[in-house]
């Protein structure tokens, strides 16, 4: 009972459980009682594919659940609806994590809660509790650093009339998209304008994820401490120029079956790891274009394949190329990542550029092909591959994304939205981007064959 208690609660997204997780654990390893808290849609998907004796948890690592406020929609991945999901957890999740931690409080069995672990994308309410308590709260953001960079610099871009955008024609204007952000503290020396956040490049003020993303780091400024899920050597100048400028508080950065299986069976450094995280879709044509690509490479595959990850219901790969690859390839809809990239067997990763997989892929040494989707996705992807070296880009993805925003209008409720009915009503098809097979097969030869990858 003496223990110090700390309450950790993630936005509900894998690429923002799983690195909290880790905090978690660390803290639990220095002596904290845990408390780890999901919303009741993830603590239910944990129960279903786990069991209930795996969340018994050990005696002082607990977990714990709380509505996220969406109406019941008992056969929709919630995860996926970005905006929804955001929105409704700031509006309507104060009183039921303020409830829990007074039923924590209250329980006699606990230690009582002395601080919060709360994930950045939820600073506003759940500051708050931790004001009523009287107790400190750090913020824990899962973005790279130089993404959340970009978003810190959205009232610049402002300020300086960048944004929002005075008409659409800009987010395909190649000479604007290239305009240098050498005045941006700590990022300016690598990032044009294109590799800002999605969200920031927009024609919208009332974009709903910009404007969501830099309330929340407004509010995050009360905060006792923020922690960054990077490492200094890392980011070491875009950290230096934001802790001697921004009167932010104290930084501190942390360092941190079959597939397996399979994968023991093959050489070394000869295995191309394709995985686009927990939420990217694709379309059925993006998936040949990349299917064709590897299958010409004639390098060994593994590929995940989430069973949301294609839109609509023609998610088929061709029966020749599958016969063509059978002796090379691997599919699962899941798979144990960390452990993957650790694998002696992986020589590359082909990746969507999430800073959970950007940070993997580093640790465990394997060079990538960048295939950004959204968010600081695209930061994150500049930085991989014109400023550490570690990446290759395939070429036209900003465009894809842009060109997706402005059929829709150019807002990110829609683009989410748009995702959300094509991957999960199967109402709309999203329109293709221009990845293409040859240039698919280029880079992966390139990066399991050739002089870059090697360097990589
Ligand atoms: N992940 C995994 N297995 C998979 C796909 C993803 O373990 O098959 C994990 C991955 O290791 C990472 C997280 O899910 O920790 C994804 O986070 P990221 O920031 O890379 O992308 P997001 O899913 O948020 O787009």
């Amino acid at each position: 009972m003496k223990k110090p208690h700390v309450v950790c609660i993630p936005y509900a997204a894998q690429g923002h459980v799983n690195p909290l997780m880790k905090v978690a654990k660390l803290l639990h390893f220095k002596g904290f009682h845990v408390t780890f808290v999901n919303t009741d849609f993830n603590h239910q998907r944990l129960l279903n594919s786990r069991g209930s004796d795996s969340l018994q948890g050990l005696q002082d690592f607990r977990f714990e659940s709380i509505p996220d406020g969406l109406p019941p929609q008992a056969d929709v991945n919630v995860t996926q609806d970005i905006p929804s999901l955001c929105i409704s957890m700031r509006d309507t999740c104060y009183e039921p994590f303020r409830n829990l931690v007074l039923k924590l409080n209250d329980s006699g069995e606990v230690p009582p809660v002395s601080c919060i672990v709360s994930d950045g994308g939820l600073s506003t309410f759940t500051l708050k509790v931790a004001e009523e308590f009287g107790i400190p709260e750090v913020v824990f953001w899962t973005t790279s650093f130089c993404g959340f960079a970009g978003y810190v610099h959205y009232h610049h871009l402002v300020q300086k009339g960048l944004v929002p955008l005075k008409d659409e024609s800009y987010l395909t204007n190649a000479g604007f998209l290239d305009t240098p952000m050498d005045w941006m503290t700590g990022i300016g020396d690598v990032i044009r304008f294109r590799d800002l956040p999605s969200f920031v490049r927009t024609t919208d003020s009332n974009e709903i994820m910009v404007n969501y993303v830099t309330g929340e780091i407004a509010k995050a400024k009360d905060a006792t401490a923020l922690i960054f899920n990077t490492f200094d050597d890392l980011e070491k100048d875009a950290l230096d120029a934001f802790r001697s400028q921004l009167s932010l508080p104290p930084i501190y950065s942390i360092e941190e079956a079959e597939c397996l299986k399979w994968l023991d069976t093959r050489e070394p450094n000869s295995v191309v790891y394709v995985n686009f995280g927990s939420i990217t879709v694709i379309t059925p044509q993006q998936m040949i274009e990349f299917a064709r690509g590897l299958a010409n490479s004639k390098h060994t595959f593994l590929w995940i394949i989430r069973p949301d990850l294609v839109i609509g219901d023609s998610a088929m790969l061709p029966a020749e190329f599958l016969e063509d690859t059978k002796d090379r390839s691997l599919y699962a809809s899941w798979c144990p990542q960390e452990d993957v990239l650790n694998h002696p067997s992986i020589g590359g990763f082909l990746t969507h550029s999430g800073w959970n997989s950007t940070l993997e892929s580093i640790c465990g040494g394997v060079p990538m092909i960048c295939w950004p989707f959204f968010a600081e996705q695209q930061t994150n992807c500049r930085y991989s591959c014109a400023h550490w070296g570690i990446g290759m880009e395939i070429d036209n993805n900003v465009k894809r994304d842009e060109d997706t925003l402005l059929s829709f209008g150019n807002s990110l409720f829609f683009h989410s939205f748009i995702t959300y009915s094509c991957a999960h009503l199967g109402i709309g098809m999203k329109i293709d981007n221009n990845v293409k097979r040859d240039e698919v097969e280029k880079l992966v030869r390139e990066l399991m064959d050739g002089d870059n990858g090697k360097e990589m």
